[in-house]
């Protein structure tokens, strides 16, 4: 039987410059990686319009139930200034210890680690009760409409069952061990545009000003208080972050102003609560200043929470015992694919420590990418006791 090591296979994975959402090639890669170990692989291309193809990789070993799956990216982000990196980005290599590349942390060597831990487990225990899959996408750093998201819809289509699934994104602010993900929160961005009426800045009684609405709105939704967190998130928090009035002379009452606003929200709302909330104030204020208001929503995900489950505690229990430390199970950060997959199926997410994702010299110890190969494998192990 094969093993694979898992730092040859994230060096191998590093190379391929899978730059969102370029595949140059790797997806072929791994599937042919993964029918080495006995998988079936099916690579799944989406596009929509305006959009470049995607693809895309589900592969299962095994055709009884249950399904423990393992999802991640290969898309990386692009690696900026080649002249800043103290290696190639895409030619990886080891010093003092730590594996550099673009994707050693977010997130190759966490796929890398999975699936020496399934040659691993596959080396010991031929014959298993039940299924390992990967779900892997090209589309999760780019606008992740072609990705993980149809997927799971084609999943769902094909009734295919998964019992558990394991994203291994990473999850860690410092040490290997401190966190599991169970829940994300929700992310929503607000275009808002007050149209008023341009005019001389000498004679305002003709013109009306779309600031002084915008202003007022602003400092409204900066007050408002929308909860004060729950025991598993964050408290609610919105932050504006463009303000534009596109004004190239000094004696012209505007007739239009612009702002951007993002809403990172916990369980206690909905996109569309929010929504509601938020409306609300605009049309107040606009009302009284006799201005108009006009607001797109953008809604990445909502806020969601998998109930800690006896695999979760499995998940958490092995962790310790490899890491020593009893790892937080928390919502914090941004938005992942979970949100697409806890649609059909309870999931958690842990990966490696994600100090240095999307920077400059991003990397990986070796000593993290050994273990976290161990707790996947210890992972597999009890989950199919
Ligand atoms: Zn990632």
């Amino acid at each position: 039987m094969t093993i694979i090591n898992e730092l040859k296979l994230a060096k191998e994975l590093i190379k391929f410059p899978s730059v969102t959402p370029i595949d140059a090639g790797i997806m072929k890669f791994l599937e042919k990686k993964l029918k080495t170990l006995g998988f079936k692989t099916t690579v799944l291309e989406f596009k929509e319009k305006d959009s470049k193809p995607v693809k895309n990789l589900y592969a299962r070993l095994g055709n009884k139930g249950p399904n423990f799956c393992y999802a991640g990216h290969l898309d990386v982000v692009p690696a900026g200034n080649l002249k800043d990196w103290i290696v190639n980005p895409f030619k990886p290599s080891v010093k003092k210890g730590y594996l550099i590349g673009r994707g050693a942390n977010d997130m190759k060597s966490s796929i890398a680690a999975f699936v020496s831990a399934v040659s691993n487990f596959v080396a010991n225990k031929r014959k298993f009760n039940g299924s390992i899959s990967l779900l892997i996408t090209g589309d999760e750093e780019g606008i992740a409409i072609n990705g993980t998201k149809k997927v799971v819809k084609y999943l769902k289509k094909k009734k295919e069952k998964i019992d558990f699934c394991l994203v291994g994104e990473p999850t860690n602010p410092n040490k290997l061990g401190e966190m599991i993900k169970i829940g994300r929160r929700g992310s929503m961005t607000g275009r808002l545009s007050i149209i008023g009426v341009q005019g001389h800045v000498a004679y305002p009684q003709r013109a009306n000003n779309p600031s002084t609405a915008l202003v007022q709105i602003l400092k409204q939704l900066k007050e408002i208080k929308f909860d004060n967190g729950t025991k598993d998130f964050q408290p609610t928090n919105l932050e504006i972050t463009k303000i534009n009035i596109n004004n190239s002379a000094d004696n012209v009452i505007p007739g239009l102003a612009n702002a951007t606003f993002n809403i990172r929200f916990n369980n206690k709302h909905s996109s569309s609560s929010l929504k509601s909330k938020l409306n609300a104030v605009f049309k107040s204020i606009t009302k009284e200043n006799k201005s108009k208001f006009k607001v797109e929503y953008m809604v990445s995900g909502e806020a969601f929470l998998t109930k800690p489950n006896q695999t979760t505690y499995m998940i958490q229990d092995i962790i310790k015992k490899m890491t020593k430390i009893k790892p937080k199970l928390s919502t914090t950060g941004g938005t992942s694919d979970a949100r697409f997959i806890r649609k059909i199926t309870p999931c958690l997410e842990f990966g490696l420590v994600g100090k240095n994702m999307h920077k400059i010299d991003e990397s990986v110890s070796l000593s993290d990418l050994k273990k976290l190969t161990n707790i996947y494998t210890n992972i597999l192990e009890n989950y199919f006791k």
